[in-house]
């Protein structure tokens, strides 16, 4: 439905240009009629447990922290703050459940709960989309048809390769690891949640799992359905807390896998608090992509796959396409057609269908946007945002972009994690490919072109874990994920994402 303001004239069907008799950058002469998603649809319990051994559970000492809603700056819950005793609970649960419960059951029967709690995920998914998206910030329409489906299908996939190991692994013998301490970041709380769980349980493994304290919401509403689901008690277990919580988890001695998705500098120290321990260790961290448009590419498709890489999910996102490399003799058509598809982006509202651009989900990441969109403007680079209005309240961004970056720039350098694209251009594809890969990280990147046989060379030449072709930000739980370099190692999804927690033994 559409609402027209009265001083708007809409040209008859007949007479109406395809343009709609706009100029170029001219906003659509209408507006969206506001469409909310039902926040009752959503039970809010005023305190939250932790979740040790199948129950909720007070922390030692009682103390707990808020969780608010991004958009609105209103409180949400109040959440338990776990301490360290906390931890060694729950961690001598996971292992309780490891020797005598979960891990005793066969694949088939592990299969079985898997499916179960895909399915009640999928019944409960309109709960589970506005939670999320009130809880993060995230537009509803991306935690509705991305989030919620796919953690859905990763729990579903890999029920399927829980009585099928030995196909997985021809020839040798799959054992779990034992306990798996799990952290998880704010920016995908459900979906990380469901990459960590699901290969850790179809593998026999039982987990302790800490979200991100400004995102702990989703991951409690996951520990009723394994309640729901029946799930042995202390094979998945939830711990909110700081992230010193995190630390005492990965440190604790009885833990045999860590699995960690979050920023480099985390990542870093995570490394260094398993170092010396025969822990398996997995990382995926930051990223810098580069998204490479080639003059032969089709530029309408282009700027969508752009708009998707950067500005889906506010651009918090590792493998966003930060980095757009456009091919010198297209960079002005291209730059304007983004321009024109900038003034149309809706941001607002994150329970709103029509929004695009939802809630940055926390102050702090709000200023750190904020900081380096300025640090842009001081070192030179041009700045261009479209005029749409922000809320009052909230933490809002407009979607940015940059022309005129240099590569020393730190908006060309550093993860912004936020609405923010730099645009880069060049010549040949030696100098994209050496453009592309000037960066620590090495998460992600794409490439658009009409050249079947320029894709893959470029894709051989490129140091990045995924290389999307003429498309971006598409993930499936049959595909790996993983980065080199600075974004981390080990890879999550597919096969490869079981192997990161068994251990291989001879038969
Ligand atoms: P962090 O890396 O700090 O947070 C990720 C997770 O790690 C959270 O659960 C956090 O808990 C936990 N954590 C924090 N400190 C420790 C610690 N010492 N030991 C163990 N776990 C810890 O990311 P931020 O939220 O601080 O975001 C900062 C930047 O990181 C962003 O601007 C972005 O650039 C990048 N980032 C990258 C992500 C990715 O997917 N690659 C995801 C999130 C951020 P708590 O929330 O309680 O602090």
């Amino acid at each position: 439905m559409v609402t027209r303001p009265a001083s708007s004239v809409v040209p008859a069907a007949s007479s109406a240009p395809n343009s709609w008799g706009l100029g170029d950058g001219q906003a659509i002469p209408w507006e969206y009629a506001p469409a909310p998603e039902a926040r009752d649809l959503v039970t809010l319990k005023e305190r939250y447990g932790l979740f040790i051994g199948g129950r909720f559970v007070a922390a030692t000492g009682g103390a707990t922290f808020t969780s608010i809603d991004p958009s609105t700056e209103q409180p949400l819950a109040a959440v338990a703050k776990a301490t360290t005793a906390d931890v060694d609970k729950a961690v001598r649960a996971a292992r309780r459940a490891q020797r005598r419960s979960w891990g005793q059951l066969s694949g088939k029967e592990r299969a079985k709960y898997l499916f179960r709690i895909s399915r009640i995920l999928q019944e409960r998914s309109r709960e589970f989309a506005v939670l999320e998206s009130m809880d993060s910030g995230k537009p509803i329409k991306e935690s509705r048809d991305v989030d919620v489906p796919l953690a859905a299908s990763h729990f579903w996939y890999y029920a399927g390769w829980a009585d099928k190991l030995d196909y997985a692994f021809p020839g040798r013998v799959a054992r779990p690891l034992g306990v798996a301490a799990q952290i998880i970041p704010w920016n995908f709380p459900l979906l990380m949640l469901a990459w960590k769980i699901a290969p850790a349980l179809a593998a026999g493994n039982t987990v302790v799992l800490k979200p991100a304290s400004t995102t702990p919401l989703s991951a409690l509403l996951f520990a009723e359905i394994c309640v729901q689901a029946d799930l042995p008690p202390g094979t998945v277990n939830i711990l909110t807390g700081p992230g010193e919580i995190g630390m005492a988890l990965v440190t604790h001695p009885d833990v045999d896998k860590v699995a960690f998705t979050g920023s480099t500098e985390i990542g870093r120290k995570i490394y260094q608090g398993v170092a010396g321990t025969d822990k398996a260790l997995t990382l995926e961290l930051g990223g810098k992509a580069a998204n490479i448009v080639f003059d032969d590419a089709p530029l309408d498709q282009a700027v969508e796959g752009i708009v998707n890489g950067i500005y889906f999910n506010q651009g918090e996102v590792c493998c966003a396409g930060s980095r757009l490399l456009v091919q010198e003799s297209i960079a002005q058509p291209l730059i304007d057609k983004l321009k024109d598809r900038l003034a149309t982006i809706r941001v607002g509202d994150p329970l709103d269908k029509n929004t695009d651009v939802g809630a940055i989900n926390s102050k702090s990441q709000l200023d750190k946007i904020t900081e380096l969109v300025q640090s842009g403007v001081d070192e030179g680079a041009e700045l261009y945002q479209p005029a749409c209005d922000l809320p009052e309240r909230g933490y809002f961004f407009r979607p940015t972009l940059f022309t005129n970056v240099a590569q020393s720039h730190r908006i060309a350098r550093e993860e912004i994690f936020g609405p923010v694209l730099s645009v880069l251009t060049f010549r040949t594809p030696d100098e994209a490919v050496e453009k592309a890969n000037n960066t620590p990280y090495g998460l992600s990147a794409g490439i658009w072109t009409d050249k079947g046989s320029r894709i893959l060379e470029m894709v051989s030449r490129m140091k990045a874990g995924v290389v999307w072709a003429n498309t971006f930000n598409r993930f499936d739980p049959t595909s790996p994920f993983g980065g080199y370099k600075e974004s981390g190692f080990g890879r999550e999804g597919g096969m490869h994402g079981l192997h990161a927690y068994v251990r291989l033994e001879d038969r």
